[in-house]
């Protein structure tokens, strides 16, 4: 087999999906599955259709056109607000994206006229990690010029958190989020079918049983694919943390000294500087670098740790076991090091365990949208 490769096993990312669709579902909250990180993947994609969530989101017009072209015809949401250079992609392929800017908007409502066709959005509102998002108090005013666009429906609001910031969703930013859904259809007699509270990071307030107030939406990335809650990136309970793996193939093991020698000026990356003494130990290196997968995240067997890393080279501290020239070392990832991963070109993809998954849909996946 090719390396460095990805072992992607699809019954483990079958059944992270089907837990959290159901123990959300108990909760009253539908799951969107976001493919961004697998760049649209269409066998992963189908996966996670497969358990139940009722749409995909990406943040990447191509990723979501790939799965379009490969056929998958579910739901499909536009998770970063377009660019306004691509709208009449947006709207040829997404069923629905989130918007702040009414330039966007009006633009979509252009585009959505030419195309024939209703363009769904949800108003993204801005709740302390400053990244994307209208602050609360333009919101009803976005939401009064957005229901008045031509072809456009307004589906609801949503939130984005910890991606930027590190601010955590609690009862405070995620309670300002119900009550502006509430203010908003008392005031302009609307409704607004789906609040998106947010992404993985969302979890553990959920998990801690608090009051969910409307929030009905979360859009599932990370704790799908890696098993784990992105705020301390604990392992959630009842989900697997070893459902893609990577692998990577030594091609030099020689005991060499710890401590480089001449003058010393800048690395390729200017990483962690080398030290350690003149005393010779065993270091191995595998055909894999930073062009490849971020160094910081991989997880090493148990016994090995990541020493350094430059553009096609990975150097590896394997203790006192001598590695075998063409050897595979496997590793965990975490979201950074995935992603880079995923999106290498010279990572090799490979799929397994696909046959453990159900034809139907346990959870069939409906949106929060009165029928
Ligand atoms: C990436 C992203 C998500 C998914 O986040 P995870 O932490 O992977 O669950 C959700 N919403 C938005 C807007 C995103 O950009």
């Amino acid at each position: 087999m090719n390396t460095p490769r990805l072992e992607i096993d699809l019954g483990k990312i079958y059944h992270n999906s089907l837990k959290l669709v159901e123990w959300m579902k108990a909760e009253g909250i539908c799951v969107s599955g976001v493919t961004k990180a697998f760049l649209g993947e269409p066998k992963i994609a189908r996966v996670i259709l497969q358990a139940g969530v009722e749409a995909l989101g990406d943040s990447r017009i191509e990723n979501i056109e790939r799965m379009r072209h490969a056929g998958i015809t579910s739901r499909i949401m536009l998770i970063r607000s377009p660019m306004l250079s691509q709208v009449k992609r947006v709207v040829a392929s997404a069923d629905l994206s989130v918007n702040t800017e009414m330039e966007t908007l009006l633009a979509l409502s252009q585009a959505a006229i030419l195309a024939g066709k209703t363009h769904e959005v949800l108003l993204m509102v801005e709740l302390g990690d400053l990244r994307e998002g209208i602050m609360p108090a333009d919101l009803e005013n976005m939401v009064q010029r957005t229901i008045s666009l031509p072809n456009i429906k307004l589906m609801g609001i949503g939130a984005n958190l910890a991606c930027r910031s590190g601010i955590s969703p609690d009862q405070t930013n995620m309670g300002q989020l119900s009550q502006l859904a509430g203010g908003i259809e008392a005031s302009l007699r609307i409704t607004l079918p789906i609040v998106s509270g947010g992404n993985s990071s969302n979890l553990n307030w959920v998990f801690k049983g608090r009051n969910i107030g409307r929030i009905n939406h979360l859009r599932l990335g990370e704790s799908i694919l890696l098993g784990r809650e992105p705020l301390q990136r604990k392992p959630i309970d009842g989900l697997y943390l070893d459902a893609i793996r990577l692998f990577g193939e030594v091609i030099e093991s020689k005991i060499k000294p710890m401590k480089p020698w001449g003058t010393l000026a800048q690395s390729a990356f200017d990483r962690n500087p080398t030290t350690g003494s003149r005393t010779a130990q065993l270091q191995t290196i595998l055909a894999i670098g930073v062009q490849d997968v971020d160094p910081d995240g991989l997880v090493a067997p148990q016994g090995f740790s990541v020493l350094n890393a430059s553009s096609d080279h990975l150097i590896i501290n394997t203790g006192n076991k001598k590695l075998a020239i063409g050897e595979e070392v496997r590793f965990q990832l975490n979201y950074s090091a995935l992603l880079r991963a995923m999106t290498s070109p010279h990572v090799e993809k490979t799929f397994t365990n696909s046959d453990v998954i159900s034809q139907t849909p346990l959870y069939p996946g409906s949106l929060p949208i009165a029928a």
